[in-house]
């Protein structure tokens, strides 16, 4: 059975992107093969980290590795928080905190447009590809919704009336940024056999 290691410590991404693989493939994260989850992610694009962390874990595994780096960028905000998404409100991390930050940013700001990115990598031996996938939306005024993680409850998507965190993971996937660049990857993935 092939083997393909998703490079992350993210249990959401992890969810999301292992629902959206193809029966028949076994799925490891690094912790399963004993390397700390917290990967390298030194780079000023989403490209390099997501090279960066695939990278990491196939130099120290030799399996076919795949990371996920995603950046939330906000229109009134010229991009931001973008690359810098998951520090926004500081080093904890805490996808709270990077609301309410945003959320204070653009409070009086009627112009709310922004979009998700994800730049899936894939490394294998003498392989190195991305893939990438948006989506647009609006930043909402106050979070809703409890599915999800990250900004879900202050994304909605274009077109929509509620937030990614109001949606399950089947229906977000069929529409968000990460599910398009997993598309691509798979096209890739599929046919490399
Ligand atoms: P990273 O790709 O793990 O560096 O994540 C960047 C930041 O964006 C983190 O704060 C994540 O929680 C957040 N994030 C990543 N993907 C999503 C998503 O699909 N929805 C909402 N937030 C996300």
């Amino acid at each position: 059975m092939p083997t393909l290691v998703i490079c992350t410590g993210n249990v959401g991404k992890r969810k999301e992107i292992e629902a959206l693989l193809p029966e028949g493939v076994r799925v490891l994260v690094p912790e399963d093969l004993g390397i700390p989850a917290d990967l390298p992610e030194s780079g000023v694009t989403l490209e390099e980290n997501a090279l960066e962390k695939a990278r990491h874990v196939h130099q120290l595994s030799g399996l076919p590795c795949m990371a996920d780096d995603t950046g939330l960028e906000v229109d009134a905000l010229d991009g931001r928080p973008g690359v810098r998404s998951a520090r926004y409100a500081g080093s904890a991390r805490d996808p709270q905190q990077n609301m309410a930050k945003l959320l204070e940013e653009l409070a009086g700001e009627e112009e709310r447009g922004a979009r998700f990115r994800t730049v899936i990598a894939f490394v294998d031996s003498g392989e190195e590809r991305c893939f990438e996938g948006e989506v647009r939306g609006h930043i909402a005024d106050r979070p809703s919704g409890e599915h999800g993680f990250g900004y879900d409850p202050v994304f909605i998507p274009e077109g929509g009336k509620v937030s990614f965190a109001e949606m399950d993971d089947r229906t977000k996937n069929a529409i968000s940024h990460r599910g398009r660049a997993v598309a691509k990857f798979l096209a890739h993935y599929r046919q490399r056999g």
